[in-house]
């Protein structure tokens, strides 16, 4: 079932026989026309081991989880089980009732917000967001503080859009922030927030952290116990697994103090006609029946993950976000968003193109087989500090090749002149 994916300590990363783990990489998506996948931020392809897992649960084991005592039921129970004991190791954590499934990176910040800052938040208490955020990390945090009475402070960034700490410093004047919610990744620009420092000032003052590993946990590993975070974020399908899944984790203290958004069946030790006394973690946050092949396909793939060699990936990477600077740059009236320079940047170039909306830009190469994303990507505090409405996005992965990058910027090039 294992894809051939493993390379040696010094090689580079083996592309071809990466690629040939992603189905649609090898098939064209009409006539004559292969597909080049640049919207990888959007959801990543998912790698035979992972549609091989669902398949596996579908076919072969297709029963509830924790319910029955039947042998289908245990083996569903085991997979499903097993799949969080992966994702708890993955993010550095011992306990794997840290792991909460949630649908993905919205509903676990949703979850976050409102189950814990219900209980925590005070009027007059502050939640420090940025102007990189995803929607995700914004909108649920407007929610629980219209509710609570606290308010939102945003981190500026500065004129190259990169996360200000001393704008972050100044938000903390008064001492009333309880919560830093960043993103480890932007989803527009690929710019990292210094994610540890930010982590690290937030806890000297006494304010909590969550980061939102959406984008991030693709590119580089998370170890939410070593950088000391509260909860911590992500989807499945960015890191090359299903939809309908995600996880938000917690530390112990938090997760024991929160209440659960969601009632129903699992999340239960009793219930009376009245009253009903919750369950243990992390059964409390779960109610109901889970998504499991999607779990599961998650767990497959956490393994698919670590199998790679991580250092060939973030360099192979390195190599294609510094390439597409620089033969993107290249195109006439091609403008990317955020700094020149690649340093500490993700595999994401947000850009525009003059005389172009990024709509029709996205309609144009999509009749070359070329996929990128156009629009807010709901980042819409972001477009608005950059004074545009829209944008467009090339996202890579380690399936993408800097030819297929050249492929982009000639096609660009091709449609600049074309509309001259
Ligand atoms: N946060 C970031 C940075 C994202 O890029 C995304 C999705 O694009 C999300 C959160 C939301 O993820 P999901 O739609 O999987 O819940």
């Amino acid at each position: 079932m294992a894809d051939a994916v493993a390379t040696g300590r010094d090689l580079e990363l083996d592309v071809e026989r990466v690629r040939a783990d992603f189905p649609p990489l090898g098939e064209e998506v009409r006539p004559g026309v292969p597909l080049r996948y640049f919207d990888s931020a959007a959801t990543a392809l998912k790698p035979r081991s992972v549609i091989e897992a669902v398949r596996a649960c579908m076919a072969e084991y297709p029963a509830n989880v924790h319910r029955g005592l039947h042998v289908l039921s245990e083996r569903a129970t085991e997979a499903f089980e097993n799949a969080r004991i992966k994702v708890a190791r993955h993010l550095g954590v011992d306990d794997p009732a840290q792991v909460i499934f949630t649908r993905g990176t919205t509903e676990a910040i949703n979850l976050a917000a409102r189950s814990w800052g219900r209980h925590a938040f005070r009027p007059g208490d502050a939640i420090v967001l940025s102007e990189l955020e995803h929607h995700a990390n914004i909108v649920p945090w407007q929610m629980i503080a219209r509710e609570t009475g606290a308010e939102l402070r945003y981190v500026e960034l500065t004129d190259d859009l990169e996360y200000d700490l001393d704008s972050f410093d100044r938000l903390f004047d008064d001492g009333r922030v309880r919560m830093v919610a960043t993103t480890g990744m932007s989803n527009v620009t690929g710019i990292r927030p210094p994610v540890e420092e930010i982590a690290r000032r937030a806890r000297e003052r006494g304010a909590r952290v969550l980061i939102d590993a959406a984008q991030s946990l693709a590119h580089e590993r998370l170890d939410v116990v070593a950088l000391d975070v509260d909860f911590a974020a992500f989807s499945a399908h960015k890191v090359f697994g299903p939809t309908g899944v995600g996880v938000l984790y917690g530390k112990r203290e938090h997760l024991e103090a929160m209440e659960p958004v969601l009632g129903g069946g699992n999340m239960v030790l009793r219930v009376e006609r009245e009253t009903a006394v919750w369950n243990e973690l992390p059964d409390k946050f779960e109610a109901g029946t889970p998504p499991i092949a999607e779990v599961i396909g998650l767990g497959a793939a956490i393994d698919y993950l670590e199998a790679l060699d991580a250092e060939a990936v973030a360099r192979h990477e390195r190599a294609l976000i510094d390439h597409a600077h620089e033969v993107l740059g290249a195109v006439e009236g091609l403008r990317i968003l955020g700094p020149a320079a690649t340093a500490g940047k993700g595999p994401i170039v947000g850009f525009t193109l003059d005389g172009t909306h990024p709509h029709d830009l996205s309609h144009l190469l999509d009749r070359s087989g070329i996929a990128i994303r156009a629009g807010h990507h709901c980042a819409m505090p972001l477009h608005t500090r950059l004074g545009i409405p829209a944008s467009a996005r090339a996202s890579f992965a380690l399936y993408n090749t800097a030819d297929e990058i050249d492929q982009l910027a000639a096609a660009l090039g091709s449609i600049k002149s074309l509309l001259r």
